[in-house]
């Protein structure tokens, strides 16, 4: 795989790129002996046998070789600037800061929620987390990582001469004209260190809902779900499924003007227009807990939550809406179902939650299939372009409201709503394979089997 070896983008720029491209061939380094190329079974050699030095072959895919060739510019800049780094000594400093800005420059264009920088025997690795995969964009020479490490904790006003312990830093960068804060974490390695930058503030997450992956029904249901004076509403699924994201997305539906919108997170992690956000904040004795107690002196119409994460949470979640103001929260569960017990399981007594609970929104992210099918410099030669949900909205109805104050059994209710034409989010998964938005593999990947 081309990701095992340190490519010299100077010997790649002394070639026409675009031509480069069209044959489907890589120069990769050379050596006292050989120049290694890169080839694939669709690569046109031509080229090759005008070389004057031997030539050594290393199999690899197009989809490689396109992908190391695209970006080619920022590449060949990013390894200029490495290069200077370690051989000039008085603006070694310099070089580095630039080569932090163009590097996160770069992850900040793909879309990047982490850059990962590691550490192997021999050389310095560069991944980007994209659409929650990680994937390999630059390796550089080991001693290239030293200075790496002590610029990026420099500006983070950590011990630059701690290696050996992991730390906790931040600090914020002016890319493409946005404020883009970084939270940083160092890690001791075997061979060094791993470092990983995370971005607080990424482009992808300024989606609207209708771009989440809602069907026109769902959209429908949420937006009349929306338009109600009180109750609850719960987004559900595992870490990583895109909740908060669907919750941005409500309140950005919703009209801030005539509406006084509260929020508390813990953390922040994006500006809201004329929103009111509170931050947790255990350092300053800010809790959670003493937050939601004084929120609804605040004379809020809608509260946001980010998390319902214990019994007291959901008390006062449940006491909120049941006194005229409309609850967004979300709670750690697998399905609408499932949802249910685990409100009772927090002691929610059932005529609270039969008289305020209005939808129950289940989901997960697969990865979207990209326009091109095979591979192109938009998805990074991976054929998937960002993330689109999967997911199931169990409204509850007056005969559902019964059933629960009744605390009919979970069977009674999933019957209920089959006979009523409940969508499930495995029905979802199966129309969005079959309309080509993502493919069989990725839903059992992270739906498990397709079954019901
Ligand atoms: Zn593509």
């Amino acid at each position: 795989m081309l990701n095992d070896y340190i490519l010299d983008y100077n010997l790649m720029a002394q070639y026409d790129i675009q031509y480069l491209k069209d044959a489907n061939i890589l120069p990769l380094f050379d050596d006292k002996l050989y120049r290694y190329v890169g080839i694939c079974s669709q690569s046109d050699e031509s080229l090759l046998s005008a070389e004057s030095l031997l030539i050594k072959k290393i199999y690899v895919t197009k989809e490689e070789i396109l992908f190391y060739l695209s970006d080619f510019e920022i590449r060949l800049k990013l390894y200029g600037l490495a290069k200077e780094c370690y051989s000039n000594q008085i603006n070694s400093q310099e070089s580095m800061n630039n080569f932090i800005r163009v590097l996160l420059e770069h992850a900040l264009q793909k879309r990047s929620s982490d850059v990962h920088i590691e550490t192997t025997k021999d050389a310095l690795v560069i991944r980007f987390r994209i659409d929650g995969r990680l994937k390999q964009f630059f390796k550089f020479e080991l001693k290239l990582y030293l200075m790496l490490s002590s610029v990026i904790k420099l500006k983070c006003n950590l011990d630059i001469t701690q290696k050996r312990k992991p730390l906790d830093g931040r600090f914020s960068l002016i890319l493409s004209e946005k404020n883009i804060d970084f939270r940083v974490s160092t890690m001791p390695t075997m061979c060094g260190e791993s470092i990983v930058l995370r971005l607080l503030e990424s482009i992808k997450d300024k989606q609207s809902l209708s771009q989440l992956g809602f069907s026109k029904e769902q959209l429908t249901t949420i937006d009349n779900t929306l338009r109600q004076n009180n109750g609850l509403v719960l987004v559900t699924g595992p870490t990583g499924s895109g909740k908060t994201t669907t919750l941005y997305g409500m309140l950005k539906s919703m009209d801030a003007n005539s509406k006084k919108i509260v929020t508390i997170e813990d953390p922040i992690e994006y500006e809201l227009k004329n929103i009111q956000q509170i931050a947790v904040n255990q350092d300053l004795d800010v809790s959670f807990e003493l937050i939601l107690k004084n929120i609804l002196r605040q004379d809020p119409d809608v509260i946001m939550i980010g998390e319902i994460r214990d019994k007291v949470s959901l008390k006062i979640a449940l006491q909120a809406a049941l006194t005229g103001h409309l609850v967004l929260s979300t709670l750690h569960t697998n399905d609408s179902i499932e949802t249910l017990s685990r409100l009772f399981d927090l002691e929610a007594k059932p005529f609270i939650v039969a008289s305020t609970l209005k939808t129950i929104i289940s989901q997960r992210l697969v990865m979207r299939k990209c326009v091109c099918e095979t591979g192109c410099e938009m998805c990074n030669y991976t054929a998937f372009d960002g993330r689109v949900s999967l997911s199931e909205i169990f409204s509850v109805d007056s005969e559902i409201s019964s059933m629960i104050s009744k605390q009919s059994s979970s069977n009674e209710i999933l019957e209920y709503i089959k006979s009523k034409g409940f969508v499930s989010i495995y029905d979802d998964a199966k129309n969005k394979i079959k309309e080509n938005i993502t493919v069989a593999e990725e839903v059992y990947r992270v739906l498990g089997v397709i079954d019901e």
